[in-house]
């Protein structure tokens, strides 16, 4: 299991500031949540996090390692997007499996991964299908089946539920939870959705402004809607 941390990390575009000495402490194996409305940095936080984008000032921390001047790849970390941003024209099974074929990983042990990470998802019957002829939920799953199968410690998610209406979301939240429970992933998860915050996470961090306002347990929060 990982642990991050965030280390004064500022972020600006000229003279348009997104983050301001955020510092930040998350546990190993524990489920982070970036709250706050839109604009506040969350996304901007987790970019640096995943080395997509560079801050201007501060470090980042996995594991005790100081990750802050290497590329994503080197991180040790996978990520899922709000648009699980699946390939249209590649089947489950090589949506699944295209980042092992990246860094080419022998074909029996990509294929024991699948085969692991499609039966933790109940996707086992979908392998050959292409995204479009999923539903919402299932596109879901193959995106985080993409990150399961690198075997990383640590997941990023940015909004990966808003796609899906109510009923799903809240099966998903669970799913969710437990899976990342029973793998010991540490988990750091963007959302604006306060209620998703509080049912999720074992630490609520509330951006403002491209500063945390208050983080901690969600029922030790005060969170203004
Ligand atoms: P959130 O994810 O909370 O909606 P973001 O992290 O996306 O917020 O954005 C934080 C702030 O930084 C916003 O004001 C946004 O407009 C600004 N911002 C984000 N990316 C860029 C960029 N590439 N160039 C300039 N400003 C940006
Ligand atoms: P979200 O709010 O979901 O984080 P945005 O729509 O704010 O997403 O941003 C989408 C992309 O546009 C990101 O790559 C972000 O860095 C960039 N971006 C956001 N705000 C600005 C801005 N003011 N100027 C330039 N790029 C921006």
């Amino acid at each position: 299991m990982s642990s991050i941390e965030l280390i004064d990390i500022a972020k600006s575009w000229g003279d348009a500031t997104a983050l301001q000495s955020v510092n930040l402490q998350i546990e190993p194996g524990s489920f982070c949540v970036l709250l706050g409305p839109s604009g506040c940095g969350k996304s901007t936080t987790l970019r640096i996090l995943a080395g997509l984008e560079t801050a201007t000032r501060g470090r980042v921390v996995i594991d005790g390692r100081d990750v802050t001047a290497l590329p994503p790849a080197q991180r040790g970390i996978a990520m899922v997007f709000q648009n699980y941003a699946l390939f249209p024209h590649l089947s489950v099974a090589e949506n699944i499996g295209f980042g092992l074929s990246v860094r080419k990983t022998p074909a029996a042990e990509s294929a024991r991964r699948l085969r692991e990470v499609a039966a933790l998802l109940g996707l086992d019957a979908l392998l050959d299908r292409k995204p479009s002829q999923l539903s919402g939920g299932q596109q879901q799953r193959v995106a985080l089946g993409r990150a399961l199968v690198a075997q990383a410690k640590v997941c990023l998610m940015d909004e990966p539920l808003s796609n899906l209406d109510a009923q799903l979301r809240q099966d998903m939240r669970r799913e969710l939870r437990e899976l990342q429970r029973q793998l010991g992933l540490t988990v750091v998860y963007v959302t604006h959705d306060q209620t998703e915050a509080m049912s999720m996470a074992d630490q609520v961090v509330l951006l403002n402004r491209g500063r945390i306002e208050q983080a901690g347990l969600p029922r030790t929060l005060y969170a203004r809607p």
